[in-house]
């Protein structure tokens, strides 16, 4: 569910071509939907797989975007005025309790290894650490694994009973990122940390399972589904949100990109406002080797949702 952000029509025409192909997929008796056929089903999946939503399962809407921004300002203001949050200057930084939930179905389906998750909270540790590109800003945000909990659920391995399901299962506070492991038609889906106060109990990112390490859906194996969603919880919004808009995604040093970029097209540019579409930006749907970095002011905003939110 990561395209409905900006595009809500376009979104609901993705998302109606991915149920289409996923019933045209069900029969058949593997759970990796998306590996075999690349050609019908990596587009829409990568158009509408990586979550993002507003209160989780709609879009943030212009108007919303604009009172978000407004609220976490004031709360920014209020929080300073009592000495709470980092210096003028500075960006927060912190150590992430990470609480794997892994959904699997009755029969076991949908397992990943300790092995995989050990290499998922790595992957989170390099893309937030700016390690993958000289340009790519250190948020100062790294991630330990807290626990790691399998179930096992038919109906919660595909993602359904999904409010259910997390307000049983999730832990820590607002500062710790829960990651439920399921098998649906997207790549993942996040609540973004506004949403935290007025429903604390389904806070956290869904992620397919077979997007972590060593999984098996082509192009997004690599674990930067993860970091993509990660980026949501922390209050990023897509690249492309707003489209051709100088407010598009509130991040200055991310040009202005009309939509979501699929695959990694070199050079795209989208939008006649300054700059390539940045196709190398984790809050971008572009394929996981594609990815390499969040800006520094990504890094600033993400440094004032942790302030205003999760802190
Ligand atoms: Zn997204």
């Amino acid at each position: 569910m990561r395209s409905l952000i900006t595009r809500p029509r376009v979104a609901a025409a993705l998302l109606a071509g991915t149920a289409l192909i996923f019933t045209s997929l069900s029969g058949q008796a593997s759970a990796r939907l998306p590996a075999e056929s690349p050609d019908c089903f990596v587009p829409p999946a990568s158009a509408s797989a990586k979550g993002g939503h507003g209160p989780d399962t709609r879009d943030v809407s212009a108007a919303e975007q604009k009172a978000i921004e407004a609220r976490t300002a004031q709360i920014l203001k209020a929080k300073a005025a009592r000495g709470i949050g980092v210096p003028k200057g500075a960006l927060a930084a912190a150590s992430v309790p990470v609480y794997v939930h892994v959904m699997r179905d009755a029969a076991g389906n949908g397992d990943v290894t300790d092995t995989q998750i050990a290499q998922q909270i790595a992957v989170l540790n390099t893309t937030f650490g700016g390690q993958e590109s000289s340009a790519a800003a250190n948020t100062g945000f790294t991630f330990t694994l807290a626990g790691t909990f399998r179930y096992n659920n038919n109906n919660w391995h595909k993602d359904k009973q999904s409010s259910t399901y997390r307000k049983q299962t999730r832990k820590g506070g607002a500062n710790a990122l829960n990651m439920w492991l399921v098998d649906f038609a997207y790549l993942g889906i996040a609540t973004f940390p506004w949403d935290y106060d007025r429903n604390p109990g389904v806070d956290g990112i869904r992620v397919h399972y077979d997007s972590l390490p060593g999984g098996g859906i082509a192009n997004y194996n690599l674990g930067e589904t993860a970091t993509h969603e990660a980026g949501h919880w922390f209050g990023l919004y897509h690249t492309f949100q707003g489209g051709c808009t100088a407010t598009n995604d509130e991040v200055a040093d991310t040009p202005a990109q009309s939509s979501s970029t699929n695959g990694c097209p070199e050079g795209r540019d989208s939008c006649s406002l300054p700059g390539l579409d940045p196709i190398h930006n984790y809050m971008d749907y572009s394929y996981d080797s594609c990815y390499n970095q969040f800006t520094p002011d990504q890094s600033t905003r993400i440094s004032n949702m942790w302030t205003a939110y999760r802190a």
